[in-house]
């Protein structure tokens, strides 16, 4: 059922729920998504609450849920608490399987060098712009004076071309230089070739630029593109306006999925097959 909000102004429908017959594969965008925006984004945090929601779903899904974001493979680990769930750091430069596996994407030691040490100077001659230092890439936002976006997506440009092994990715307010070769699509088709994802219909939602790469590939695997927020064109079927909406529709995914009401304490981790837990 289609929130008012959400049907009153999109063209989009909200996302179905999950039929009995489907088994999703869940991914998710995390900043604009799940978690609000800060103005800085080392200070976002996860409320405990939606911590449990993820843990419930990734239990209820055997497994097949993950993270995708343009955020470094620690910052995740930390903000969500080390989790047990796939994650895939910095567009999926960086990814963490289900089994615990990383796998990164070797990058040149000069060019990434060279980047830092350019973007580094870029970022201290444009006035309120903010650096991101996420080692192997660097993100300048411009989220405290987004009349300074222009500037910076002409400063940006001209010195991405100078920049070998990086590519430019604009995002909401802000234009990150990251490793060419890997983006949220192919990290979402990356994770579905192995456990617990193969075989799942992918379900991914996303607020930004950056996820439309990852709609596409959903899309063409005959999966659910979700975006978040009004922005557009977008390659997403579905939508939802805000991250509180996305928290509330995942609720209603956790009760599609049929989580039992277990006693409060119970760890949901300890039975990710959703069998029966080996102690109690
Ligand atoms: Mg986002």
């Amino acid at each position: 059922m289609p929130s008012s909000e959400s049907v009153a102004s999109a063209p989009l429908p909200a996302p179905p729920l999950p039929r009995p017959d489907q088994r999703w594969a869940l991914f998710l965008d995390v900043d604009g998504c799940l978690l609000e925006f800060a103005q800085d984004p080392a200070m976002v945090a996860v409320p405990a609450a939606l911590r449990a929601l993820l843990q419930a779903l990734y239990a209820r899904l055997d497994g097949a849920l993950a993270l995708v974001s343009g955020r470094g493979m620690a910052d995740l680990l930390q903000l969500f608490g080390h989790p047990a769930w796939a994650l895939a750091g910095l567009h999926g430069y960086q990814l963490r399987h289900h089994d615990g596996r990383h796998r990164e994407i070797a990058i040149d030691p000069a060019d990434q060098a060279r980047m830092r040490r350019a973007v580094q100077a870029l970022a201290a001659r444009l006035e309120g712009v903010q650096l991101e230092d996420k080692q192997h890439a660097m993100a300048l936002h411009c989220r405290r004076a987004p009349e300074r976006l222009a500037a910076l997506r002409i400063a940006a440009e001209a010195l991405a071309t100078e920049l070998p092994g990086y590519e430019l990715q604009p995002g909401n307010l802000v234009m990150e230089f990251k490793p060419v070769g890997m983006d949220k699509g192919r990290a979402v088709e990356e994770l579905m070739q192995h456990p617990p994802f193969a075989g799942r219909m992918p379900v991914y939602l996303g607020d930004d630029l950056t996820d439309e790469h990852a709609f596409a590939a959903v899309n063409r695997a005959g999966g659910i593109s979700v975006r978040v927020g009004w922005r557009e064109p977008s390659h997403a079927r579905f939508t939802l306006p805000s991250p509180v909406t996305v928290q509330a529709w995942l609720d209603r995914v956790r009760e599609a999925l049929g989580e039992p009401a277990g006693p409060k304490g119970v760890p949901i981790d300890a039975t990710p097959d959703g069998g029966q837990p080996t102690d109690s």
